[in-house]
């Protein structure tokens, strides 16, 4: 089944006691026994699993093509579940530029949890190889990458890191799998922030792994948000997975509008670089071409004149909301550094875009007065 079909028909059923085509949400937070106490139907209580939710990773398993999935509830908590499930001592490899809020969290908490970090390009070759140790358990890719749409080659990746037996972790959620699918390509464990481009609506905070097997893994993983709690609510679960129905549409639409504005913008003189994967420029388009079967929605650039005269034309923007985050319906545009505050190491010249479904010519015109073009 092609995956177009697999985001409306995965878990996908009509109730048999309604005849409701759309899911029920099931707020219970507790769930009966039978006579033996056995669970009628296998819940017990909602921070161990629930109904809805069950729906929502059973969708998001087929998606990525994992034989597990887990929802969180945010993206924050699922990444970092992995890490709290790593043994003490262990150590990880993260991209220089990964998401900024997990590169805080491994410069706070990991030294807390027993573990180690380093921090290297791994967009370039040899840098992973260099980068690894004998006690390296988890390799931590993103690709493309927030916010400067570095592109990671995921297969030979993949396969440096299981020559020592570590875990390999790709954060996908600027791609969706809707353009690349990380297991098929050697990860262990796909991350979502399901609030960006799954929930695609701006309006629910969640966060998902999916792992290629289920297992011991899968398991301790589990065991971690049941015990931590940091779980999806049963109304997010289901808000993420109303969004998937329409993720395949809406990340192919919003990827050919990206692709059209990012080629307008390498044209203006303002403008004195464009990161966007699609464009043949970029270092990692070839790549990119490779293991995505689109570019996605996310664009940054920096403008020539520098950081404050890239402050002053976010803030002429009519069309574009002035907000972080991404993947919702609406673009959005922001200073990228004044967003991440004092941990940021964005260049201060960057502004990045989310594309979202309004036409692009519209978004253009919006760019085109903004940057004087
Ligand atoms: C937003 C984001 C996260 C974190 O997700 P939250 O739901 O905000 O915790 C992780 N990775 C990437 C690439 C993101 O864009």
């Amino acid at each position: 089944m092609r995956i177009e079909t697999v985001a409306v028909h995965a878990a996908f059923s009509v109730d048999p006691s309604t005849g409701a085509v759309a899911p029920p949400i099931h707020l219970s937070t507790t769930f009966g026994r039978d006579e033996a106490g056995v669970p009628l139907a296998g819940h017990t209580y909602v921070r161990e699993s629930n109904p809805t939710q069950d729906l929502l990773e059973e969708a998001l398993s087929r998606l990525e093509g994992g034989e597990a999935a887990l929802a969180f509830g945010s993206g924050m908590a699922a990444g970092l579940a992995v890490a709290q499930a790593l043994p003490q001592g262990s150590h990880v490899v993260l991209p220089e530029d990964v998401y900024y809020a997990y590169r805080v969290a491994a410069r706070e908490f990991f030294p807390v949890w027993g573990l180690t970090a380093t921090f290297a390009p791994l967009d370039q070759p040899g840098a992973l190889a260099g980068a690894l140790r004998p006690e390296t358990r988890l390799v931590w890719l993103e690709s493309p990458s927030n916010p400067l749409l570095r592109i990671t080659d995921l297969i030979p990746s993949a396969a440096i890191a299981k020559r020592i037996g570590a875990l390999v972790l790709v954060d996908n959620t600027f791609a969706t799998p809707i353009l690349q699918r990380p297991l098929d390509l050697g990860a262990d464990i796909v991350l979502h922030a399901t609030t960006k481009g799954m929930g695609g609506h701006s309006d629910v905070q969640g966060g998902a792994l999916v792992f290629s097997r289920k297992g011991e893994l899968s398991e301790k993983v589990r065991h971690v948000r049941t015990i931590l709690g940091a779980v999806s609510s049963p109304f997010n679960s289901w808000l993420v997975l109303r969004g998937l129905r329409t993720l395949a549409v809406r990340a192919r639409f919003q990827s050919e509008s990206a692709l059209a504005v990012a080629q307008a913008l390498a044209a203006y003189p303002a403008v004195s670089r464009v990161n966007y994967p699609g464009l043949p420029g970029h270092p990692g388009h070839e790549t990119a071409g490779r293991q995505m079967t689109a570019f996605g929605s996310m664009i940054s650039f920096h403008v020539a004149a520098g950081r404050e005269a890239a402050i002053e034309a976010v803030g002429r923007t009519r069309l574009f909301t002035r907000a972080t985050s991404l993947g919702g319906v609406e673009s959005l545009i922001e200073h990228r550094a004044t967003s991440e505050g004092a941990a940021s190491t964005a260049p201060g010249d960057l502004v990045r875009l989310s594309i979202g479904l309004e036409h692009p010519d519209d978004l253009l015109a919006d760019l085109a007065q903004a940057l004087k073009a």
